[in-house]
């Protein structure tokens, strides 16, 4: 999940730090050694749910629709950063609580790419790719939002049941097999 600094003093208290916990691989983001809570309107939960840095705007809760039906919600798929109709949640830390009235998704599967990655396969900003995934599971994602930007490291990012239905490992080969209406 990605919070303001807000959000997160509200979680964490005043004062406390977002540290690093592992960098991931587009630069400046991070996994960070906190971990929080998130709570249905049903109250079933899911416990140590890992924040993302750095700070954000707004706070988003991505979740998989295993996720969303565990905790009884009907989290739409959105890309990232647009809350219209996002799903109610209650985030819980150690030191307090905050309901977001709009906060949870089910993240839209993207790719990140350069300028030059998305010149050498001939996409723009916003295409919607097919992208086949190699190995015994082999799978066709289609509706792949393509993200550019010349800091970006090339990388599809998936959520957990999009991933563990193909058995992506992290060797697993990928190859733009199309674009959306062709
Ligand atoms: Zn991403």
């Amino acid at each position: 999940m990605h919070l303001t600094r807000e959000t997160f003093a509200k979680l964490f208290g005043e004062g406390v730090e977002l540290e690093v916990y592992r960098d991931l691989l587009q630069k400046g983001e991070f996994a960070s050694k906190s971990t929080c809570m998130v709570v249905g309107p049903k109250l079933r939960q899911i416990d140590g749910v890992r924040i993302l840095g750095p700070f954000r705007e707004e706070d988003q809760v991505e979740l998989s629709r295993s996720d969303a039906v565990v905790l009884g919600i009907d989290a739409p798929v959105k890309d990232s950063g647009d809350l219209t109709g996002a799903a109610p949640i209650t985030l819980i830390g150690p030191k307090g609580s905050v309901d977001l009235g709009a906060g949870a998704i089910v993240a839209a599967r993207h790719v990140h790419m350069s300028e030059a990655d998305a010149a050498r396969m001939g996409v723009a900003q916003g295409e919607h790719i097919s992208v086949r995934l190699g190995g015994p599971k082999s799978t066709i994602f289609e509706n792949v939002q393509v993200r550019i930007k010349d800091s970006f490291i090339l990388q599809m990012h998936l959520d957990t049941d999009e991933a563990n239905a193909a058995g992506v490992k992290c060797d697993t080969q990928a190859e733009l097999v199309g674009k959306a209406g062709e």
